[in-house]
């Protein structure tokens, strides 16, 4: 364990609609995944964070794996306030003590990696450091009329995350009044005697609470994304005594497609349309027919690959379409499956996966039913640079 390791509690606990869309606001979309997502990403990503612990109500821990799409993520259950969702993070982290923690809120969900470089260089000082902004707007008193105006140079607004020696912040939580109501951590921590330091919040940090701060939200998001489209083709040879994948669907007919892999050539199409959208070789290039290791491989693999890809660079698929060509079979009984499962791999909404098919009136190979050829277009969203 190194000297300065670094944990993350992101704190996921409420169970607020007021945001609307009828779910607790962290799992609503936000740039096409849940609003949580984001700040979860953000944080995994930063190098000095080792690990980010996910406090949410133990009703939620499904729909929070779910809406993670990562593997092997440690949940907390969350308490009835704040407080006690926090202690639980902390208390879980007792067995193996970090350094150092940060508390996040999900509802903050743009989190630049230079705030959580200021936090930690801070924590080099202090048991505490806090990310704020000044207050730009005029304050002032209100009794029924217009009162005096508060001087605001010494105002401050707080963010989060907020980072603290473990130790300390711990303590903190463990000797504070139960029946006491802390208005944060920062606040628990300055109270059994630490100093606690202010850095440089961001204005990307601003919590999400109503429906419009969505709408900002997204429009946010939209300025600081290049919208990427790129297309995929592949056509594989049919062929007796073969079993037919299709969109990772096996879909029983006379004839199977035949190649290295499992020759599912409408996932071969997508996985290169993906790979189009981050300029990043082909299934080719990434798969190479002379490795044994892809002989009869599940093409899912391939495409969640690619998709793995495009998350790792920060960025969100937001539609693909797929075209499949061929005589026969008929792959209108089998649309919803395609549909379904290709939306599963991608860990998309189904309304953003179409799968269309078509004919060639009999003409050229396909209609001579010597093969199937797919053509894909993927539409992704990519943060810029
Ligand atoms: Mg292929």
């Amino acid at each position: 364990m190194s000297e300065a390791r670094t944990v993350a509690l992101l704190m996921a606990a409420g169970r607020g609609v007021r945001s609307g869309g009828g779910v607790p606001k962290q799992f609503r979309t936000l740039g096409g995944r849940p609003m949580l997502a984001h700040a979860y990403r953000a944080l995994r990503l930063h190098p000095a964070v080792a690990e980010v612990v996910v406090v949410a109500a133990a009703d939620q821990h499904a729909a929070v794996a779910d809406a993670l799409g990562v593997e092997g993520v440690r949940l907390v259950a969350g308490g009835a306030t704040r407080r006690e969702s926090v202690r639980n993070g902390l208390e879980v982290l007792a067995d193996n003590p970090p350094a150092r923690v940060l508390i996040h809120d999900a509802a903050r969900p743009f989190l630049p990696a230079e705030v959580i470089d200021r936090l930690l260089a801070a924590l080099g000082t202090y048991a505490g450091a806090i990310p704020a902004l000044p207050v730009a707007d005029t304050l002032v008193r209100y009794d029924g009329v217009m009162s005096d105006t508060v001087d605001r140079t010494a105002l401050y607004r707080v963010q989060t995350p907020q980072a603290f020696v473990y130790g300390a912040v711990l303590t903190a939580h463990r000797s504070w009044p139960a029946d006491q109501d802390p208005t944060d951590d920062a606040q628990m921590v300055r109270d059994t005697g630490h100093e606690i330091t202010l850095v440089q919040g961001d204005p990307m940090l601003e919590k999400i609470t109503h429906p419009q701060d969505f709408a900002y939200a997204e429009a946010r998001l939209a300025a600081a994304s290049d919208v990427r489209v790129a297309t995929g083709f592949d056509v594989h040879r049919l062929e007796a005594g073969e079993r037919l994948w299709l969109g990772g669907v096996l879909i029983p007919h006379d004839k199977g497609l035949s190649g290295h892999s499992d020759a599912d050539v409408a996932l071969h199409a997508i996985t290169d349309a993906l790979l189009g959208t981050i300029v990043d070789g082909d299934i080719g290039s990434h798969f190479p027919p002379s490795d044994p290791r892809w002989r009869g491989a599940d093409s899912a693999h391939f495409l969640q690959h690619a998709a793995d890809l495009i998350a790792t660079g920060g960025g969100t698929i937001s539609f693909v379409d797929l075209t499949i060509i061929c005589e026969a079979p008929k792959i209108g009984p089998h649309r919803d499956a395609i549909r379904a499962r290709i939306a599963d791999l991608l860990r998309l909404p189904l309304r953003q996966v179409s799968v269309k098919a078509t004919t060639t009136e009999r003409l050229g190979f396909t209609g001579r039913g010597e093969g199937i050829a797919a053509q894909a277009v993927a539409t992704v969203r990519l943060p810029r640079d």
